[in-house]
């Protein structure tokens, strides 16, 4: 079957035939991909940036967000049929740890990951178990529901630290930060800035309901920007950009006591003056990973329901999944928000 691989431990992603995968085993099913998001951690994964060169073990089929049909099931299934309409939650959890007996699996100590741990759903077939399957809900369109796992990385990091009546500032405008531009909206944030270099990305803000969206590239805008501050600073900071400079920055920029919710994979290390930008001024530093399973998923599901021309908005691509390659293209450019790729027609 057609599959989209990370082949050799260097920058690029090919595609292959590869076998299809055995009958499902105890509790999986079998999964026919419709359609699968290009996610960030992809991009990475593209890049062979120092995170996934130490994670990822090619060669290995990437892409962890999708939506497709059930084919098969294995043993002792009992809730999914034949046929069901299904998304994914792509962390594979263990059951039995400490934080996944205590209604925290999405930081579950045993975690893999669809398409980074194990092979993805950039493919004809998958097996998944069958507790990580989701079933969609009939409103919800495929290209909707291909990119579940995402959106629900918005909802996660807006819901963790709580954005109601709150001045937002969310650095870094790619998929994850337009959806969050959204959320938040939704949510009742009182203000939302946005920090975007890319002007693509920045005008998808600007239509999703950002009040105002500003280029950290723009040494004077920002200046301005921060001279205003003084009045109102930001206190609801989600850092979606993994760009270490902005993330300094925004603790900075950030209100005493303000909550900072972290969800942006930096390429390095990084560097901070803990001392002056957090501990002194009581600020709260949120790690953000994954969803919660699954309070994040009916969330979401209801956000999808309510809201399909913001979700239209964000995902600005379907194109064949043979054409991947200008998909990560789009993506190094900055030139999309969402791409998703079409895996019914290959
Ligand atoms: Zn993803
Ligand atoms: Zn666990």
């Amino acid at each position: 079957m057609f599959a989209i691989t990370k082949e050799q431990p260097k920058h690029g992603v090919w595609d292959k035939e590869i076998e299809k995968p055995a009958p499902p085993g105890y509790g999986e099913v079998q999964v026919s991909v419709t359609k699968a998001g290009i996610c960030g951690t992809d991009h990475h994964i593209y890049m062979w940036d120092a995170w996934s060169a130490g994670r990822v073990r090619p060669p290995i089929t990437i892409g962890h967000e999708f939506v497709g049909h059930v084919t098969e099931l294995g043993n002792d299934v009992r809730h999914i049929s034949v046929g069901d309409r299904v998304s994914c939650e792509s962390h594979i959890t263990c059951g039995h740890c400490h934080q996944c007996r205590t209604g925290r699996a999405h930081i579950c100590a045993n975690t893999e990951i669809i398409g980074v741990d194990k092979a993805g759903c950039f493919a004809e077939s998958i097996n998944v178990p069958a507790s990580n399957i989701w079933k969609v809900n009939d409103s919800i369109p495929d290209e909707h529901a291909a990119v579940f796992d995402p959106v629900g990385n918005a909802m996660h990091t807006v819901s963790a630290i709580g954005v109601t009546g709150r001045d937002v500032l969310i650095v870094g405008a790619g998929a994850i930060g337009l959806f969050a531009v959204a959320i938040a909206r939704c949510h009742g944030a009182r203000s939302i800035t946005v920090q975007e270099p890319n002007n693509f990305r920045a005008e998808l803000a600007n239509q999703l309901g950002a009040d105002l969206v500003l280029d950290p590239t723009d040494f004077g805008t920002m200046a301005e920007w921060r001279k205003q501050l003084s009045q109102r600073k930001p206190d609801a900071i989600l850092e979606m950009s993994g760009h270490p400079p902005a993330l300094r920055q925004a603790l900075k920029d950030a209100s005493n006591g303000a909550d900072v919710a972290l969800l942006g994979i930096s390429p390095s290390t990084v560097e901070m003056d803990l001392s002056n930008d957090v501990i002194m001024r009581g600020l709260t530093l949120y790690g953000i990973t994954g969803r919660r399973m699954f309070d994040t998923w009916y969330e979401v599901e209801s956000f999808m329901m309510r809201s399909p021309e913001l979700m239209d908005k964000v995902v600005t691509h379907v194109m064949p999944a043979k054409g991947y390659s200008r998909g990560f293209q789009l993506m190094d450019q900055g030139a999309c928000g969402k791409v998703v790729l079409d895996f019914s027609d290959l």
